[in-house]
């Protein structure tokens, strides 16, 4: 054993090869900010003791161990880097904080393949912690190295201080803080903490609770202290520079943006300066901005500025008792509040209200909520902690469509906090008359709390078209835009706007002319809205009597009702992933027989397009075992994932097989790349008996994959019918993520190599006789549709809240305007020009005189 003070060899905690700490991928390690060392790359899970001595802290996350040896000296093991972040996912503590340990125990326990994947690095530093007591000598040289082997030295500095203390006269000043960085005191924010105050005279301090206070020069004492996010902090400071270090370690201590920004600062800082995103200009007059339309229709007002905000600084928390009570009266009035709203509403707010309802009283939320109370949280703060971690875990998921969801635990989120804070819940801010909100994101929440008499349109720089608040808007017919990107919100607040909810654009500050044209459209519009709701449910047919079938997409019973009230004429696609989301196993056949019957009873005899489950990649369905994978969107979902999990592809094709409905059944397969695919599903359809049927179902592919375009002449001949999935077809054409809002707007199925694949696919479907449907978002698109005609599509497949007006709007083409239009977008070069032409058309199409 050492005694105090007393050199030390340190043995390898770890099995790995060891490198210098300069190799350190992060700069508060390879900058030695916490303390020199070694950095070994593990290749066995396991940290064992490097010497005799004492734990000092393991943090809730497991991922780092403090150790104070027999002679004094402090030490971090730090697994990884950037691996807080897994929140102790993959990690085991064989020890707890306070524990003596002998060289060679084991000490924490950690999965190598997971740290690999989701840390920045595994490189794991093992340092002497900065005392200024001792220092390192004699570092073992790169290579191999196995546990216990000797790493490096530690014997008392010569002639140097312990420790730095701090000049304590002054006067003292104090402060109390929420901690908002994301992982609370960890290795990193301590480091930043001990550097910023490292110049100033003063002796700072802080203290959580009835813990003793920390003195903040020591990355052990800062950690000890096991501080996390949202949890109180008060620092002292005093001395000669007293203030100023209250300032700084107030400042790394603060909400979340910010100190992920001061982390994300310190982690760049060393190695190169931070580079600004830069800040788009303010629209000049006259500028136009493009976004995606989510509710249509034309709105001229001026425009206004409203956030989501929830101010959660400087919040105090009383005891556990009186924090719990707190919130569990919050729930119970925004309970009380979305139960009389879901009961007297009535429409879409309604059924919203009703879904709020059941995220109010999720399980995980309220657990989190109550654990952080108990730790000594106030209300307010663990009620957002519980939010952002559902957040999190739904963005984990990473379907865009869940991640929609986001909007609306943020929207519960911000009502339980206004009611913490004592606001009136049931009233929204005052907007002047005749506003275009714009706001980066909105509630649904928020939206319905406006003065709708006041509210003439709605532009969101982020926000996404089949959100709750875009479905809202269509509902109350309110023209909303969306994606419109960071410029929106540098558009001055009063300025006026032209919101175009038909185009995609907004114009800012319009000149006379240009004003005066858009009002005589308000106008025009405003005839065709009668005419469309007139003739929603006759048949359409283009001017020269091209028959053009218009159908839904829908997800659901209700779905399915709003479609043919709004004059679809089937439902061209049935989304099935929404009957196996949401719960924790999947739907057996019977089940699913139940959900299929309810919607072919409401669509009657009208076609009806299953499409079997297009789960995995990005739409994870948690019950589906799935490995983890590099690239989801190329990974195994659809079809492939359907063929890899016979029995559940099996139990669904069963309850379609047992669904007799009293016009043909179309199943339809997605993401399919190659003939065997369709081959495999029908061969099980076969199996499954689906000759003993009174009618036989009729197997279509979706057309979604560049491949199937390419080769659609020979899966023509295996199937029953197409349709075409732009969406998907757009996002692997092009390789853009159809879920990166930065590709948004460039993410255009009028692209002219997805035209291509549109005609070639279309041509083929043709000389085999078979039909061929578009049921992506181009088909409810006013822009794309005349194109899709060209190309020969007969048959559009769309939410139903878009037919009226697509209807309309087909009914004023001839086939020979479709067909010039189709063939001057394939010869074009980019989707810009596509688009641009086609903007003229409808334009002119809309004009006076046209309708
Ligand atoms: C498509 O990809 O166009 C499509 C309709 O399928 P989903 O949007 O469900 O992936
Ligand atoms: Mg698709």
């Amino acid at each position: 054993m050492n005694e105090e003070n007393q050199d030390l060899t340190v043995g390898s905690p770890l099995s790995g090869w060891c490198a210098s700490l300069d190799d350190s991928p992060d700069p508060v390690f390879s900058g030695r900010v916490l303390g020199d060392g070694v950095s070994i790359d593990p290749v066995v899970g396991e940290v064992r003791a490097p010497f005799d001595g004492e734990v000092l802290t393991v943090p809730e996350s497991r991922h780092a161990i403090n150790l104070r040896a027999d002679n004094g000296a402090e030490f971090l093991i730090h697994v990884g880097i950037d691996s807080v972040g897994l929140a102790g996912e993959g990690f085991e503590a064989a020890v707890a904080s306070g524990e003596r340990v002998r060289r060679g125990q084991l000490l924490l326990k950690f999965d190598l393949e997971k740290v690999l994947r989701r840390a920045a690095s595994l490189r794991t530093p093992v340092l002497l912690l900065q005392s200024g007591a001792f220092e390192v000598a004699g570092h073992r040289s790169e290579g191999p190295v196995d546990f216990g082997e000797a790493l490096f030295e530690v014997s008392p500095a010569a002639g140097q201080e312990a420790a730095v203390e701090a000049s304590g006269d002054g006067p003292e000043v104090a402060q109390t803080v929420a901690v908002g960085l994301e992982h609370g005191i960890h290795a990193r924010p301590a480091a930043a903490l001990i550097e910023a105050i490292k110049p100033l005279e003063a002796s700072v301090f802080c203290q959580q609770g009835e813990l003793p206070p920390a003195n903040a020069r020591s990355a052990v004492a800062l950690m000890s202290l096991g501080v996390n996010y949202g949890d109180q902090v008060t620092v002292t400071a005093r001395g000669q520079d007293a203030g100023k270090a209250l300032g700084l370690v107030v400042e790394a201590l603060k909400p979340l943006d910010e100190s992920v920004q001061q982390e994300h600062f310190l982690k760049t800082a060393a190695v190169e300066p931070v580079i600004q995103a830069e800040l788009p200009e303010a629209p000049v007059d006259g500028a136009v901005i493009r976004a995606q339309p989510a509710s249509p229709g034309l709105a001229r007002g001026t425009g206004f500025r409203l956030d989501a905000e929830v101010a959660l600084l400087d919040i105090k928390a009383g005891s556990v008792e009186a924090e719990q009570a707190a919130l569990t009266g919050a729930l119970e009035q925004v309970r009380n509040h979305l139960q009389q709203l879901a009961e007297t509403d009535g429409g879409t707010g309604a059924e919203i209200a009703a879904a709020h309802l059941a995220l109010l009283d999720d399980p995980m939320i309220a657990d989190h909520a109550a654990y952080r109370i108990g730790q000594g949280g106030a209300a307010p703060l663990a009620w957002q902690d519980a939010i952002d971690r559902a957040v999190e875990t739904l963005k984990r998921a990473g379907d865009a469509r869940m991640l929609e969801r986001e909007d609306d635990l943020r929207d519960i989120g911000l009502r339980v906090q206004r009611a913490l804070a004592g606001e009136d819940i049931g009233h929204g801010p005052e907007i002047p008359d005749g506003s275009i909100v714009l706001a980066d994101n909105l509630l649904p929440s928020q939206l319905l709390e406006l003065d709708r008499d006041r509210l003439r349109g709605i532009c969101l720089a982020a926000g996404g078209a089949t959100s709750h608040v875009a479905i809202l808007a269509i509902s109350l017919e309110i023209p909303m835009l969306v994606a419109a990107g960071p410029q929106l919100l540098r558009v001055e607040i009063g300025s006026e706007l032209l919101l175009d909810g038909e185009l995609g654009e907004i114009t800012v500050r319009p000149d006379g002319p240009v004003a005066e044209r858009f009002e005589q459209r308000i106008v025009e519009d405003k005839k065709l809205r009668q005419v469309e709701q007139d003739q929603s449910h006759a048949e359409c047919r283009t001017r020269d009597g091209a028959r053009i079938h218009i159908l839904a997409n829908i997800g659901s019973a209700q779905d399915a009702l709003a479609a043919v009230k709004a004059g679809a004429e089937g439902a061209g696609l049935l989304r099935t992933e929404f009957a196996f989301m949401d719960r924790n196993r999947a739907p057996d056949s019977a089940e699913q027989l139940a959900i299929y019957s309810r919607i072919s009873d409401v669509l009657e005899s009208r076609p009806m397009v299953v499409r079997t489950l297009d789960a995995g990649g990005d739409k994870p369905v948690s019950y589906i075992e799935q490995q983890a994978e590099e690239n989801p969107a190329l990974g195994v979902r659809g079809i492939r994932l359907g063929l890899e999990n016979e029995a559940l592809l099996e139990a669904q094709l069963r309850a379609l097989i047992e669904l007799e409905r009293p016009a043909p059944l179309q199943v339809m397969i997605p993401m399919v790349s190659s003939v065997h695919e369709v081959r495999a599903v029908r061969q099980m359809m076969n199996r499954l008996g689906q000759d003993d049927r009174n009618t036989p179902i009729r197997l279509g592919i979706m057309i979604e994959t560049p491949a199937a375009a390419l080769i659609a002449d020979r899966l023509a001949q295996e199937v029953d019918f197409f349709s075409i999935g732009t969406n998907d077809l757009t996002q692997y054409t092009l390789c853009m993520d159809r879920g990166e809002p930065r590709l948004a707007n460039r993410l255009d199925a009028l692209h002219p190599a997805v035209l291509e694949l549109v005609r070639l696919t279309v041509q083929a479907g043709d000389a085999a006789g078979i039909p061929v449907a578009v049921c992506g978002g181009a088909a409810g698109d006013l822009m794309a549709a005349p194109v899709l005609l060209g190309l020969g599509v007969r048959e559009l497949s769309m939410p139903g809240s878009l037919i009226a007006r697509q209807k309309a709007r087909l009914r004023m083409l001839s086939m020979e305007t479709c067909e010039s239009l189709a063939g001057r977008a394939l010869a074009m070069s980019s989707a810009r020009e596509v688009r641009s032409m086609m903007r003229e058309f409808v334009l002119a199409q809309s004009a006076p005189g046209n309708g």
